[in-house]
């Protein structure tokens, strides 16, 4: 018979209760003890839910005051030395977030999720130690909830790959004497039970680094299954594990966990598998998105993995952490689509009718109901006319026309003629200080509070006095600042049909901050303009040229909820159709520069290498049939928030859009030798300031930035800009920077 399981649970409570508890201890509002009280409680009320939902392995540890990988520098004392001296709560809160003289350790994406890790900070000098407290008491409290949870480590080899080094050591020669302690750890948890269930989550496996890193599995998990009462699971997800599998079953583990959505033909790893003696920890439920689970479908897999694996050592959960996606419908009244959802509450009961169907388990009444609800879900969505458009359908299927009529090299010449821009043009990346204010009126005009007429004055005064700014400042390109827009992708969506919105879908992204992506569920098209009159407006007040701004298709779908009944590749060309259309009104309203911005373009990178050459193919054609209603005249910009740009710059040109504008202030000019070894066709702006900084760079700064540049690219092909949008600053940081930009363009231009 199949058990159940679930990988992790979110933390961060379903109305976001550990965010406001943290929020208020580190605004001085409140006692550590209050955060403790709050998490004990959430931890409670998260075992609570799995218990209820008859799920079978529940974790411990999953738990975070602000990140696991965090907790597990904490737990092996891997504590970078600026922050010696320190201890409890202020040391814990200092590397996540910096105190005043220390600033805080570096964040980074967790494989390709939008979940943010603090990136473990090692040397030559780290010693390892021990400080389990924190797992054995999370596993003591479940204990006291009447739980036997399995404990949820990160494995020490996806530690050590995830680290970086301060001095060119390198990170994984710690290996052996990290497995030292991870050995003790286990020591210490085989004390606290008869038995106990570890699940080492090791998803390096998943990408290219598993090659090279295959050879220490066996090494390391022989050492680690010492303990005989200690039961551990090598969990993978996001993708296939296959190298890491061959050589796992060597070793003595009792269970593996694969995923079975991201990959669900795991062929390799099942002919493996079927061999062993090994539990398969199938992740089946998909723990990355929100839709219902089509779960006679997932029964046919399951019947095809019991060709490989006997329902004795299979068990049924879900694909990955349930972190990555929100908690409960159960506060989303106003939601259309709600019956085709599911957030982590409901996929808790997924799963367990799941493994009542791959058992053959008899269903009780309430049990049939719930099946009931989920076929008529599965069909429901298959048909409703709010999901499918013909119109949008008919319009794809037709679609001649990919590209821009008119190749770069004339376009840029029918450009310059008409532009006539000073020799490296000035602009900025599009939106300017979004104002405590400025929020207030979106707000109050979202809540019906102020009347459209109110809300526009505000909007309009803004866009008047940034133009005020820009043109006080010299620079030749403008923009509109952006007021309208709470969030980039957010805005389009909510004008988009086929999109809808949560009220309460919040996703931790990293420590106390969440978001909350929009749900693409259907055929996507644009009922009407979305941003002409704005534009429009704003280019009435000036005579410079006003640049249109956009989100571009990738984007868009990168930082949603997307359907998972329709190929991403079909539904970013619904996208791009609607990018296109805007295109065409902007140029038909007059606007000659518009800008697409891609700042997810290569967060989208696939994470085995055998997938780049399609996504990359599929971004780059997304994105030029978004732009190919542009005329020759008509300038197309894109901006991307990356300076790595070595393995991907010829993917960057193919894009083919006129300009591009990048992230380079924070990572020195070494990355742009690129542009110049490899060469590049069209016009670049790498960022010559970093906006992430409050500082003011002076006008020397910036002139020496431009002249190092020009190193690298000639004077034709530059122009000068800030290095991302300037929606995070202050006005009194934005107007001095900019102007001292514009004043270093006129001394550099005249030298
Ligand atoms: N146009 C957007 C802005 O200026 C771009 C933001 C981004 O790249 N993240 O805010
Ligand atoms: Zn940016």
């Amino acid at each position: 018979m199949s058990k159940s399981f679930i990988t992790g649970f979110p933390r961060i409570g379903e109305q976001r209760e550990l965010k406001f508890a943290l929020e208020s201890f580190w605004a001085g509002k409140s006692d550590f003890s209050e955060v403790e009280r709050v998490a004990k409680e959430l931890k409670a009320r998260h075992w609570k839910y799995q218990k209820d939902a008859h799920i079978d392995f529940i974790s411990a540890n999953d738990f975070s005051y602000y990140d696991l990988m965090l907790d597990n520098i904490i737990t092996f004392g891997a504590i970078p030395p600026r922050f010696d001296g320190l201890s409890g709560t202020e040391l814990y809160f200092s590397m996540a977030r910096g105190n005043k003289t220390s600033v805080a350790m570096e964040m980074t994406k967790w494989f390709n999720t939008n979940y943010h890790y603090i990136v473990p900070e090692l040397s030559k000098e780290t010693k390892f130690s021990l400080n389990p407290t924190k797992i054995l008491n999370e596993y003591k409290e479940a204990k006291a909830e009447g739980i036997t949870p399995k404990i949820n480590l990160i494995g020490p080899i996806t530690f050590l790959a995830l680290s970086k080094t301060t001095d060119g050591s390198c990170a994984l020669c710690h290996l052996d004497a990290l497995v030292e302690q991870y050995a003790k750890l286990l020591v210490e948890i085989s004390k606290l039970d008869n038995e106990v269930v570890v699940q080492i989550d090791e998803p390096i496996f998943v990408t290219d680094k598993a090659e090279k890193l295959k050879d220490k599995i066996a090494p390391v998990y022989d050492k680690l299954c010492a303990e005989d009462n200690v039961k551990i699971i090598f969990m993978t997800y996001f993708e296939h594990a296959n190298e890491a599998v061959k050589e796992i079953v060597k070793t003595k583990v009792w269970g593996v966990g694969l995923d079975f959505v991201h990959t669900s033909c795991q062929k390799d790893s099942l002919e493996i598998l079927k061999n062993s003696d090994k539990i398969l920890f199938a992740g089946l439920i998909d723990g990355r998105n929100v839709w219902v689970s089509d779960l006679d479908a997932k029964l046919e897999l399951i019947n095809k993995i019991k060709e490989y694996i006997p329902s004795e050592r299979l068990n049924i959960g879900t694909s990955c952490s349930l972190l990555h996606v929100p908690y409960t419908l159960k506060y989303e009244e106003k939601l259309s689509i709600k019956e085709w959802l599911s957030f982590a509450l409901e996929k808790l009961t997924e799963v367990n009718l799941l493994k009542k169907l791959a058992n053959g388990e008899h269903f009780c009444e309430v049990g049939e109901g719930l099946l009931a609800k989920n076929r008529a879900a599965i069909a429901s969505r298959k048909t409703s006319e709010l999901v499918n458009d013909k119109a949008v359908q008919e319009r794809v299927k037709n679609l001649s026309k990919f590209e821009r009529d008119t190749p770069y090299e004339e376009r840029i010449k029918v450009q310059k003629a008409k532009f006539n821009l000073p020799e490296l043009p000035t602009t900025t990346i599009g939106s300017f200080p979004q104002t405590p204010e400025l929020r207030q009126v979106r707000n109050a005009y979202k809540k019906s509070l102020i009347s459209q007429e109110a809300y526009e004055k505000d909007i309009k005064k803004y866009i008047d006095e940034c133009i005020a700014f820009q043109e006080e400042c010299g620079l030749d390109v403008l923009v509109h600042g952006e007021p309208e827009r709470n969030d980039m992708v957010e805005y389009f969506g909510e004008q988009l049909k086929g999109y809808a919105f949560s009220t309460n879908g919040w996703v931790q992204s990293y420590g106390s901050r969440c978001v909350k992506p929009p749900l693409l569920f259907g055929d996507v098209s644009r009922p009407k303009a979305m941003t002409v009159d704005w534009i429009s407006y704003a280019q009435s007040k000036t005579s410079k040229i006003m640049k249109g701004m956009l989100t571009g298709p990738v984007t868009i779908l990168n930082w949603s909820f997307v359907r998972d009944d329709k190929p991403r590749s079909e539904i970013a060309k619904e996208l791009a159709l609607c990018i296109y259309d805007e295109i065409d009104d902007l140029q038909n309203a007059g606007i000659k520069i518009i800008q697409v911005d891609e700042a997810a373009f290569k967060e989208g990178y696939p994470l085995r290498r055998e997938n780049v050459s399609a996504y990359e193919k599929f971004a780059v054609d997304c994105f030029k049939l978004s732009v190919c209603s542009a005329g020759a005249q008509t300038q197309i910009h894109t901006h991307m928030c990356y300076s790595e740009f070595n393995d991907i710059i010829k993917t960057i040109e193919a894009m083919d859009a006129d300009v591009i504008s990048i992230e380079t202030a924070r990572s020195g000019n070494e990355l742009l030798k690129i542009f110049k070894s490899v060469g590049y066709k069209q016009e670049v702006g790498p960022g010559v300031y970093d906006i992430h900084s409050p500082r003011v760079p002076s006008v020397e700064e910036i002139a020496t930035q431009i002249h190092a540049l020009l190193e690298v690219l000639p004077k034709s092909q530059l122009w000068i800009n800030p290095d991302c949008g300037l929606k995070t600053r202050k006005w009194e940081e934005v107007k001095p920077s900019l102007k001292n930009m514009t004043a270093a363009v006129k001394i550099v231009r005249l030298s």
